[in-house]
C-alpha cells in the first residue's frame, strides 16, 4: 500500500510528490500516475514554441509557499525547472498510465490505471482540466471535415445523423449530449465490453441504449471512412455484421475522461457543477485531495497556483496525520 498516489504528473502533480520527499516520505512509498509519455503535457501542448511563462499568469500574484516556484521564464525553461525536480527529488513517475477510476476503501484508496490496481492510503487528484483528443490510425477524406469532431465544444449539433466512436467515457457523455439534443446517435466500440467506463456514464449508456434512444454497435472496427454521393460520411467496418452506413457526423471519443464524471462516480461531493473543496483541497472523500486547474475555479490557474496548493494539500495531510510527516 503506497502512503500517496497521485494523478497526473503537471505542476500540481509533480510539486505534490516533491512536497511529500520534503516532509520525509521516501520514494517507494509515493507514486506519480501519468497518461501522457512525459510530464506536463498540457504546458507541452498548449503552450507556442518560446512562449514567455508568466508567474504572475492571469493577474494571480506570483507568491511561493512550498518548494516550487517560477519567476518569468520560457517554455523550456519551465519544463526544465520540472525536469529537474523529479531528478532532484527523486520522484516515482509511472508514464503512460491512465488512471480509469479511484474507489474508496475501507481505509484508503483503490487506484485502476490503464495497467493494473494499485491500494495507497491518500490520493492526490491532479489531472489539469485539459484534455488531449486521440485520432484514428486511418485517412479520413478532406471534403468531410465539417462532419467530423474530437470534441463537443465548437460545434451544436441537432437533429443529425451521428456516430460517435469510442467505449471510454468522453463517448458516453458524448452520446448522452447528441440524444438530449434530439440527434439520432449511433456508437461504434471496439471490444464487447464496457469495461473502461466508470458507473455514472454506464449507467446512463444503458439507460439510452434500453430506451432504444442509441444504437450501440459492440465489437464494431472501422476500416475507412469516405464521402459518399451525398457529401455524407460513409463508414466502413471491418465486421461484415456491419453493414456500411452514412452518418451526417462522426464524432472520435478514442481515450481521455472528463474530469467531472470521473470524479462524481469516486464520490466526490458537487456544489453545482463544482465539487466541494474543503481546507487544504481536501474534497468531501477524507484522504482525498483534488489540486491544481481542477481546484481553481472558473478563474482558470496558474503554475505557482498549482505548486502552492501542493503545499497546502500537504500541510493539511501533515496536520491530520503528523506521523505521516517527518520533517
Ligand atoms: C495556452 C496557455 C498558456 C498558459 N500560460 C501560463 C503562464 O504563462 N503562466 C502560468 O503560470 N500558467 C499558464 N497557463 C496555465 C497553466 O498551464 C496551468 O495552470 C497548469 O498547467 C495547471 O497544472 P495542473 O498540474 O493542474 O494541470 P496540467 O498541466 O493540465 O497537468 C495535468 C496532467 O495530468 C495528466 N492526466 C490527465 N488525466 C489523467 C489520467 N486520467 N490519468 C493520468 N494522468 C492524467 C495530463 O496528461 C497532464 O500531464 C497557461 C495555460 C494555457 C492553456
Amino acid at each position: 500500500m503506497y502512503e500517496v498516489i497521485i494523478v497526473g504528473a503537471g505542476p500540481a502533480g509533480i510539486s505534490m510528490a516533491a512536497e511529500a520527499r520534503t516532509v520525509g516520505i521516501a520514494s517507494k512509498q509515493i507514486l506519480v500516475l501519468e497518461k501522457g509519455d512525459t510530464h506536463s503535457w498540457a504546458i507541452r501542448k498548449f503552450y507556442p514554441a518560446g512562449k514567455r511563462v508568466l508567474a504572475n499568469y492571469k493577474g494571480i500574484e506570483a507568491v511561493c509557499a512550498g518548494v516550487m516556484c517560477i519567476s518569468d521564464i520560457s517554455k523550456d525553461e519551465t519544463l526544465t525547472y520540472i525536469d529537474r525536480a523529479i531528478e532532484q527529488y527523486q520522484l516515482p513517475v509511472h508514464y503512460n498510465e491512465t488512471v480509469h477510476s479511484i474507489r474508496p476503501l475501507g481505509k484508503g484508496f483503490a487506484v485502476e490505471t490503464s495497467k493494473g490496481v494499485y491500494e495507497t492510503r491518500r490520493c492526490v487528484i491532479a489531472i489539469g482540466i485539459l484534455d488531449k483528443p486521440n485520432k484514428p490510425g486511418y485517412r479520413i477524406p478532406v471534403s468531410l471535415n465539417k462532419r467530423i469532431h474530437y470534441d463537443l465544444t465548437s460545434v451544436a449539433l441537432e437533429n443529425e445523423e451521428c456516430l460517435v466512436v469510442g467505449g471510454g467515457d468522453t463517448s458516453s457523455e458524448y452520446c448522452q449530449y447528441l440524444v438530449e439534443h434530439g440527434n439520432r446517435v449511433t456508437l461504434s466500440y471496439r471490444r464487447t465490453e464496457f469495461s473502461r467506463l466508470n458507473r455514472v456514464n454506464y449507467e446512463s449508456l444503458m439507460a439510452l441504449e434500453q430506451r432504444a434512444q442509441i444504437t450501440i454497435l459492440r465489437g464494431s472496427n472501422i476500416k475507412q471512412v469516405e464521402a459518399d454521393t451525398a457529401g455524407l460520411a460513409r463508414v466502413l467496418f471491418e465486421e461484415a455484421q456491419f453493414p456500411a452506413q452514412s452518418f451526417a457526423h462522426i464524432v472520435y471519443a478514442l481515450g481521455g475522461t472528463t474530469p467531472t464524471n470521473f470524479l462524481k462516480a469516486i464520490g466526490i461531493a458537487f456544489d453545482g457543477s463544482v465539487p466541494v473543496i474543503k481546507e487544504g483541497y481536501q474534497t468531501s472523500v477524507p484522504g482525498l485531495y483534488l489540486i491544481g486547474d481542477l481546484s481553481a475555479g472558473k478563474k482558470g490557474g496558474s503554475i505557482n497556483l498549482a505548486f502552492n496548493m501542493a503545499s497546502d494539500a500537504m500541510q493539511n495531510i501533515c496536520t491530520h496525520t503528523p506521523d505521516f510527516c517527518q520533517s
